[in-house]
């Protein structure tokens, strides 16, 4: 059981149709990010997940805006095709030459993996469902969590405790909220 001293205020649950995540695998040449479908994907079970988008468009088109922040190559990570002059954003300076060799491989990955921090989905720290449970004088609020997912919510005055939200699947601004809390309740 874990105690909240935070009330989770407003939990809003949506179901989403498709689900997208990046799957960062690490071969001998360095780690890619690879598009799969979420659902299919143990969301909070499987390591090196980050983000989660309802299409492959969403998906890319932050991963594209994240690349150019960070300056990473576009080629390296699958979305631009390399030439033997390395990709476009090197000739316009938005690459610092991964794909030609003049940034160690090692070293943009590592710069990857900093620029996806903020998405990433962590592994569930628990092998059991937990209870966050939040209390107000009589008035008790029992969220069942599990993989970061919301199993259900029963409130109610003690001793009469009763359902009133269902699990809805994995979401990502849920993911957040419990991220945080059960962080903070662990330090
Ligand atoms: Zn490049």
């Amino acid at each position: 059981m874990i105690k909240v001293h935070n009330p989770l205020f407003n939990i809003r649950l949506r179901r989403v149709r498709s689900l997208y995540t990046w799957q960062l695998i690490t071969d001998r040449k360095g780690c890619t990010p690879h598009l799969i479908n979420g659902q299919n994907t143990q969301l909070g079970i499987t390591p090196d997940l980050y983000g989660v988008y309802s299409s492959r468009q969403a998906a890319t088109q932050q991963l594209r805006e994240l690349a150019q922040k960070h300056k990473l190559c576009l080629g390296l990570l699958g979305l631009e095709k390399i030439n033997t002059r390395g990709c476009f954003g090197l000739q316009i300076r938005q690459c610092m030459g991964a794909c030609v060799g003049k940034e160690e491989r090692s070293q943009h990955d590592a710069r990857l993996q900093q620029a996806l921090e903020d998405v990433q989905i962590h592994v569930w720290p628990h092998d059991a469902i937990h209870e966050l449970v939040q209390q107000q004088n009589d008035w008790v609020q029992k969220q069942r969590v599990h993989n970061w997912q919301y199993l259900g919510t029963h409130c109610g005055r003690s001793g009469e405790i009763k359902p009133l939200l269902k699990n809805k699947g994995f979401d990502f601004y849920v993911y957040k909220i419990l991220y945080c809390t059960i962080k903070e309740t662990n330090n």
